[in-house]
């Protein structure tokens, strides 16, 4: 069996499109354009790159940025006033604080802070909650899209076993929940599982979130499974660089029946959900959800 590729860069760019037509029409409708305040402390390369990319897609689907650039000796205290002013702003409707923060300041409170209802990363506790009670809220964008992805090839997951191997309150738990939301029946495997060869061969949707380089072979996979790779890994190959998945992309997909490539896969579909949070946000603050 070859598997079909999940094309995350094609239906991230549909949902990037349908974000600006739906962002016009809440501002033709209620005159709001949805505000997105990206925080950025310290001057980590990779953190910067992020923002770029997400202050980009902003401005691509219409929305507005307001960009934050704080220094690497930011105090605790800075930020989190920053993070006040920017909950008071009706301007604002989304709020994303770059991680990883340096370390003189605790991520936790940075994070606890944001108004929940503008928590578009939805890593505020609340959200968290929100989700495992299955109340709306906002849930963390590399999930969801990974969702929306498996919601493609196989809406109602009932009757099918899951597996996410990682359990990262970013990532991991809230992925499962969703698909517990769809009907499977889920098993979060971690660093402590047993045999996780074995219990990945029982999952007819798998989802690697582990950040171990092509860790996930061939032969761990269920024939016809979908397979979900969020794993980003940077390794060096005949001493040039080169990004790739948990799963060794080319042993799974002659078992897979659906499988996603990295780059092109999960990644885009991470920052087209932050798009679509921004708009969820601003809509639900004007009545209009
Ligand atoms: P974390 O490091 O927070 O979590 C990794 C999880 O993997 C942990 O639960 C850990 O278990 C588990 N794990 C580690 N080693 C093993 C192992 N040998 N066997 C089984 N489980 C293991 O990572 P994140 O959840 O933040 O990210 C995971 C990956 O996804 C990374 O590669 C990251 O770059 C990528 N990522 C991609 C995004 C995208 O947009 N595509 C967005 C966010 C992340 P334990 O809890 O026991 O330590």
């Amino acid at each position: 069996m070859t598997a079909s590729i999940i094309d995350g860069f094609a239906v991230a760019a549909e949902l990037r499109e349908q974000v600006a037509r739906e962002a016009a029409d809440l501002k033709a409708t209620h005159g709001i354009v949805p505000g997105l305040a990206v925080v950025l402390v310290g001057e980590d390369p990779a953190s910067a790159v992020y923002v770029r990319n997400k202050l980009k897609a902003t401005a691509e689907c219409g929305l507005k940025s307001l960009e934050f650039k704080l220094s690497e000796s930011a105090t605790e205290e800075e930020v989190l006033a920053l993070v006040k002013r920017l909950n008071a702003d009706p301007a604002v409707h989304g709020i994303l604080v770059q991680l990883p923060l340096p370390k003189q300041i605790d991520s936790d409170k940075v994070l606890g802070l944001i108004d929940p209802d503008k928590d578009v990363d939805g890593f505020h506790p609340v959200n968290a909650g929100r989700l495992s009670v299955g109340l709306p809220g906002f849930v963390p964008c590399t999930p969801r899209g990974s969702q929306i992805l498996i919601d493609r090839i196989m809406p109602d997951l009932s009757g099918k076993t899951a597996v996410v191997i990682g359990r990262s309150n970013i990532v991991g738990k809230p992925m499962a929940q969703l698909l517990l939301q769809k009907n499977a029946t889920v098993t979060i495997a971690h660093s402590r599982t047993k045999d996780l060869p074995a219990v990945c061969r029982t999952a007819d949707v798998l989802v690697a979130a582990v950040g171990r380089p092509l860790m996930v072979k061939g032969d761990w996979i269920k024939p016809g499974a979908i397979v979900i790779d969020v794993g980003i890994n940077r390794i060096e190959v005949d001493g040039k660089g080169k990004i790739v998945g948990d799963v060794d992309f080319d042993s799974a997909k002659e078992v897979a029946g659906a499988i996603t490539p990295v780059p092109r896969g999960v990644g885009p579909m991470t920052i087209a959900c932050l798009m679509l949070n921004t708009l969820d946000s601003a809509r639900r603050s004007a009545g209009a959800a």
